[in-house]
């Protein structure tokens, strides 16, 4: 190991979020939380920031899907060689669920950056010999099980994860940051260490505000069933106390034991993920104040080959210094061009090979690919055939490309994938549709730069951020979007890409229906973005260039990073 990561008592910053998308070999993730946990700690590493991160290992890694004939998904736990790609250390600490003893272990992974800085990915692990039979698959399904597999494993992360660093001998821990509220229980054992300091069980004011200066909260999604709650009863059983939950300025109440609202209660820096979710947040906790910090990608990992070739050729410097990438504008347009046309053929290639397509790389693409949760609306673009089989006789061909996973317990989502399927059908000889199964860290690098344009069609406010639009942005691929999230602050309307569902005269995003938001997406692509892509393709490739220098260069991680720094790591 490097001296960096044996330097413990340097590192100021411990980051724990419950997925981590390291490497595509690596099932430990199930989205873009996950994702957006993989990419900073990348831009840590990039930026030399001294952080450590938490995990848990999730041997039964999330998640092989199969898509049957009539659209409908099955999926099973994805094995994975877990030290082919981390290394055990050779540390463990006992953590107690329902009164017995837990032996909880550690796998480290190491994230190098530009530099040659690591910084140490730490997977939890309980399945070990001297526990027993059940305690041992604690660490394996994210998000699987019911309430009580769930807040074990709450407790591993929040207690196991802060006992293991600092068994580790990391002594100087000033940040904890909790990447969505999975890993309140962290702040818990902070405090449990303060008032044990002074053999005391119950802790004072004092105690609170001294946790509460370390802790750092991001909350991720308005979406309710995304915020844990556990019944106390459960909660008193499984820590095996009970005496703690009368202090009000910690836990509230009426019988359950909200992890946003501990997190809430015990962090001095709250924030959203997009300008737009942090003022939803607001209005959803009125009693704290909540800021925002706009989520951002890894520009080195969300590059396609073609366009990171193009960069080191006229931006050298971009990977260490993202806002470099504001000088696409140099970058002659038939280049750009050039470069996406290799990105969409590697695409195609794949599509033709691993279905029974036939796409053809002179085709308006559409891309859309997402957790198949029925907030995102996949099939919107369905919802009338009859008027996109217009449309194609009328401005020229189309073919579509999805991807995404449900949850495996949610029926609905399942549905949505079977609708995407049902089109297609409808669809055969008039616009090409495939629905490419597991969608992964691979397949998006492929999909997001090779498609001509990144459909995203949310429920407002439901979607916190979103950050595919900003990997396709990256690759010079516009987006067609709603206007929530991120695009509400990325979307200069024929600039960047283009709005769905906003009212024109008043500027302002209309929480719109499904059938508003489904003519309006039509009208655009009829009217406007098609034309553009067939009739005027310089218009098209300058739209291109605008969304690599405005929002390639804006939405990165490591801006992002600079402002957790400047807001709430380092004051
Ligand atoms: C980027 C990414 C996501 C998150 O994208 P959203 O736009 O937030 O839906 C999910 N899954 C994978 C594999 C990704 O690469």
């Amino acid at each position: 190991m490097q001296d960096d990561t044996t330097a413990y008592g340097e590192r100021s910053i411990a980051y724990f979020s419950m997925e981590v998308a390291l490497d595509p070999g690596m099932p430990t993730y199930s989205g873009g939380l996950g994702i957006l946990a993989g990419d900073t700690i990348k831009a840590a590493a990039d930026m030399k920031l001294p952080m450590v991160a938490v995990t848990l290992i999730h041997r039964k890694g999330y998640l092989n899907q199969k898509i049957d004939n009539e659209g409908w998904q099955t999926e099973e736990f994805a094995d994975w060689a877990v030290d082919h790609f981390a290394q055990e250390i050779p540390v463990s600490v006992p953590i107690t669920i329902e009164g017995r003893l837990v032996v909880v272990r550690a796998w480290v992974y190491e994230v190098k950056g530009t530099g040659g800085y690591v910084v140490p990915v730490y997977l939890l692990d309980t399945d070990i010999d001297v526990n027993n039979q059940w305690d041992r698959t604690i660490t394996d399904h994210l998000y699987g099980g019911d309430q009580h597999y769930r807040l074990c494993q709450e407790v591993v992360l929040g207690s196991g994860g802060v006992r293991l660093l600092r068994t580790l001998g990391y002594n100087n821990l000033e940040r904890f940051h909790m990447n969505e509220g999975h890993s309140s229980l962290l702040a818990l054992e902070l405090l449990d260490a303060e008032a044990g300091r002074a053999g005391r069980k119950v802790f004072t004011h004092q105690e609170v505000e001294l946790v509460r200066k370390k802790c750092v909260f991001t909350t991720h999604t308005p979406v309710r069933s995304g915020h844990d709650q556990f019944p106390l009863d459960l909660v008193k059983a499984v820590l095996g106390r009970a005496e703690i939950f009368d202090m009000h300025e910690v836990f509230c109440c009426e019988g359950v034991l909200n992890m946003t609202y501990l997190a809430l209660n015990l962090s001095h820096y709250v924030n959203g993920v997009a300008k737009r979710h942090g003022e939803i947040s607001q209005l959803m906790f009125a009693r704290y104040r909540i800021d925002s910090i706009t989520n951002g990608v890894h520009v080195g990992r969300w590059a396609s080959e073609f366009f990171a070739g193009l960069f080191d050729e006229h931006i050298p410097g971009w990977r260490e210094d993202n806002f470099d990438l504001r000088y696409a504008l140099k970058i002659p347009k038939e280049v750009i061009w050039q470069a996406h046309e290799k990105a969409k053929a590697q695409l195609i290639e794949y599509v033709n090979t691993t279905s029974n397509a036939d796409f053809d790389a002179s085709v308006f693409t559409i891309g859309f690919a997402r957790r198949a949760a029925t907030y995102k609306r996949a099939d919107l673009l369905f919802a009338d055939v009859e008027r996109l089989k217009t449309i194609v006789n009328n401005v020229g061909p189309l073919q579509i490309v999805f991807a995404g996973k449900a949850h495996p317990q949610d029926v609905q989502g399942k549905e949505v994938i079977k609708r995407i399927i049902a089109a297609k059908t409808q669809l055969k000889d008039k616009v090409q549709v495939v629905y490419l199964p597991n969608y992964g860290i691979e397949l998006a690098k492929l999909l997001i730069a090779g498609v001509d344009v990144w459909l995203n069609t949310p429920l407002p406010p439901l979607e916190a951020s979103g950050t595919s639009g900003m990997k396709a942005a990256l690759n010079g691929v516009p987006s067609l979007s709603v206007l929530d999230g991120w695009w509400i602050e990325g979307c200069i309307e024929g600039v960047t890409g283009w709005s769905i569902g906003n009212d024109e005269k008043t500027g302002i995003s209309a929480e719109g229906t499904d059938g508003r938001d489904a003519d309006s997406l039509y009208d655009k692509l009829e009217h406007v973005v098609m034309p553009t892509f067939y009739e005027q393709r310089n218009a098209f490739t300058e739209i291109m260039r605008h969304a690599i220098a405005l929002n390639g260069s804006f939405f990165t991680a490591q801006r992002m990073l600079q402002q957790y720094v400047q807001k709430a790591y380092f004051i």
